[in-house]
C-alpha cells in the first residue's frame, strides 16, 4: 500500500511546551494511554492498538495515568463526537503537555487538519494505517508541524494482528482485581495506576472484528467515508484471533464490524464464521453486535432458539424510521412493514429473545406524521429497547445538503419520547423474566463493591453482595429477583 504522508500547513504556530521527551527512543518504559470514542468495533480496535503497544515494550496504563504517549481513536458520526474528540485531545494535552498525542480514526479520516490545528497533537491517522501507528511515532519532531497519514483506503480483505496479552501484563491486572478487592498488601498501591482499566475486563467478552467500511451508502451516514467500503477479514486470521482469546480465557465472543451480515470471503458468510466459532471447545457464548435487518441470514434463528448452541438469543436490527418516505429518503434498503414483518418472525421463531433496535430523530423533512409513525411502529413491535440518536448533518453526505433541517427542540422532544418508551419496554421485558434462572457471566467488581453481569438475552443483573467472592469470568446461574432502573437484582441459585 502506498503512503500519502503529508504535513499540516495549518499549525506552524503549533509548540509542545514542556516537551523533553525523546520520540525515536526505544518504547520500553514508555507509557501509553489510549482513549476511545465511539463504537463497539472502535473499542476492539483499541483493544488490538493496545496488545501491539504493549508487545513492542510500552507499558499501557489507565486512561487517567501520565503517559509518554497518548492514542486517541476518534469518532465522527455526529457532530457532538467530533466536539468530544476536540475536548478529549486538549484535556489530555493539558494533562500530559510533554506526550506525543497521536490521534487515529473516523474523525482523523475525515478531517485531519482540524485535528492538526489543536494544541499539543502530533500524529493524525486515518482509518487506513491507525492500526500501523507505532512505525509512525519514531518520526515524530515536536518542533515541527504534525504528521497527517491518510492513504486512500483499498477494498481488499484485511487480516488483523493476533497478539496475545504479555504474561506481564496479566500478572499485573490481576494484582490490580486483587488490589482494588482489598486483598492485596500495600506495597503494591502505586501499582494501579500503572493498568489499563478498560483492559481488567479482559478474559470476559472480547469483540472480534470480521469486517469493515460499509457500501450501503445511506444518505445521513459518513461511515463509508470515514471507513471505506465494506472489507472482510481473512478466515484464517478471524479463527487464529478467536483461539488465542479463547487460550486468554475469553467466555463470550462478539462478532464485529460496520455491516457483518456482508461477510464474504470466497464462499464464506457469517454462518461460516458462526459454525466455527460453536465448535470451539471452552467458549460459552457467541454473540453478533448488531446486523443490518437486510442481512440476516434466517437459519440464524434456528441457532438461537438451539439451547445447545452457542449463538444467545439477541439481535440488534437498526430501524432508524417507522416512515416508509422517511426510509427511502434515507436509502435505508426495506420498509417499515419489512422490518416488522422480519422482527415479528424473529421473536416468533426465538424463544426469550432480546430484541434491540437504533432509531433518529429529525431527519430533514420528517414531520409530525411521519414520526409518529415511527412511535407507532416502536409501541406495537416487539423491541426491548431502542438506542435513539438525533440527526446530525454531515459534511459530504446527501443528507448535508437537504434543506428541510428540524430545530433542536423538536429533535430534543422526539428523542425523549421515544427514549422513555425504550425505558419502559425494556422494564416490562426484564419483568418477563423475574423469578426465572438464569446463567449470568460475571464481569469484574466495580469500585462500589457491585458486581454484575448479562444474561444470554442481554439482561444486565447486580448482585448486590458485597462481601461475596470475585466471580469475575464465571457463567453462573441466579434467580432473577427484582427490578432495579434498567437492571434485574439476582441472587445466586443454590
Ligand atoms: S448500513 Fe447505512 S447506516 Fe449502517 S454503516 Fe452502512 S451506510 Fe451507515
Amino acid at each position: 500500500m502506498s503512503l500519502l504522508t503529508e504535513t499540516a500547513s495549518s499549525t506552524d504556530s503549533v509548540t509542545v511546551e514542556n516537551n523533553e521527551f525523546d520520540y525515536s527512543a526505544a518504547p520500553a518504559n514508555k507509557r501509553v494511554s489510549f482513549h476511545t470514542i465511539g463504537c463497539r468495533l472502535n473499542q476492539s480496535e483499541t483493544e488490538t492498538l493496545s496488545r501491539s503497544f504493549e508487545q513492542q515494550g510500552y507499558t499501557v496504563v489507565a486512561e487517567t495515568a501520565q503517559a509518554e504517549v497518548c492514542v486517541i481513536n476518534t469518532c465522527t458520526v455526529t457532530e457532538p463526537s467530533d466536539a468530544k474528540n476536540r475536548q478529549l485531545i486538549r484535556t489530555l494535552h493539558r494533562k500530559n503537555p510533554a506526550a506525543a498525542i497521536a490521534v487515529v480514526g473516523c474523525y482523523a479520516q475525515i478531517n485531519p487538519e482540524e485535528i492538526a490545528a489543536i494544541e499539543g497533537v502530533n500524529l493524525v491517522i486515518g482509518s487506513a494505517e491507525k492500526m500501523q501507528i507505532t512505525d509512525y511515532l519514531s518520526q515524530i519532531d515536536s518542533h515541527k508541524s504534525p504528521i497527517i497519514v491518510r492513504p486512500k483506503i483499498n477494498k481488499s480483505t484485511f487480516t488483523n494482528p493476533v497478539i496475545p496479552h504479555s504474561t506481564a501484563y496479566i500478572t499485573k491486572s490481576t494484582k490490580y482485581q486483587a488490589l482494588k478487592l482489598g486483598q492485596a498488601d500495600n506495597s503494591t498501591a502505586s501499582e494501579p495506576q500503572q493498568i489499563c482499566d478498560s483492559m481488567s475486563q479482559q478474559n470476559t467478552r472480547a469483540s472480534l472484528k470480521i469486517q469493515d467500511g460499509c457500501d450501503f451508502m445511506c444518505s445521513f451516514c459518513i461511515i463509508p467515508f470515514a471507513r471505506g467500503r465494506s472489507r472482510y477479514r481473512e478466515f484464517q486470521n478471524l479463527q487464529e484471533e478467536a483461539r488465542m482469546l479463547l487460550d486468554e480465557g475469553v467466555q463470550e465472543i462478539v462478532i464485529t464490524g460496520v455491516n457483518v451480515g456482508t461477510y464474504k470471503t470466497g464462499k464464506r458468510s457469517i454462518v461460516d464464521v458462526i459454525d466455527f466459532l460453536n465448535t470451539l471447545p471452552g467458549l460459552s457464548r457467541i454473540r453478533i453486535s448488531s446486523i443490518e435487518p437486510t442481512t440476516v441470514p434466517e437459519i440464524l434463528f434456528q441457532y438461537m432458539s438451539d439451547p445447545q448452541h452457542k449463538l444467545v438469543p439477541f439481535f440488534h436490527l437498526p430501524l432508524q424510521s417507522g416512515s416508509d418516505i422517511i426510509l427511502s429518503q434515507m436509502k435505508r434498503r426495506y420498509t417499515a412493514t419489512e422490518y416488522a414483518d422480519e422482527i415479528w418472525r424473529a421473536f416468533e421463531s426465538v424463544p426469550d429473545l432480546c430484541l434491540g433496535t437504533d432509531v433518529m430523530v429529525g431527519f430533514p423533512e420528517e414531520n409530525e406524521a411521519e414520526f409518529e409513525s415511527t412511535l407507532n411502529l416502536l409501541n406495537k413491535l416487539p423491541l426491548t429497547y431502542f438506542h435513539v440518536f438525533p440527526f446530525s448533518t454531515r459534511e459530504g453526505t446527501p443528507a448535508f445538503r437537504m434543506e428541510a433541517q428540524i430545530n433542536p427542540q423538536v429533535k430534543q422532544r422526539r428523542g425523549e419520547i421515544l427514549r422513555s418508551l425504550s425505558s419502559k419496554k425494556r422494564r416490562t421485558f426484564n419483568q418477563r423474566f423475574l423469578a426465572q434462572t438464569r446463567n449470568v457471566l460475571w464481569e469484574a467488581r466495580k469500585p462500589d463493591g457491585t458486581i454484575s453481569g448479562y444474561t444470554d438475552n442481554y439482561i444486565r443483573v447486580v448482585l448486590e453482595d458485597l462481601n461475596g467472592p470475585d466471580l469475575r469470568n464465571q457463567l453462573l446461574r441466579v434467580t432473577l429477583k427484582e427490578l432495579k432502573g434498567q437492571n434485574v437484582v439476582g441472587v445466586q441459585s443454590i
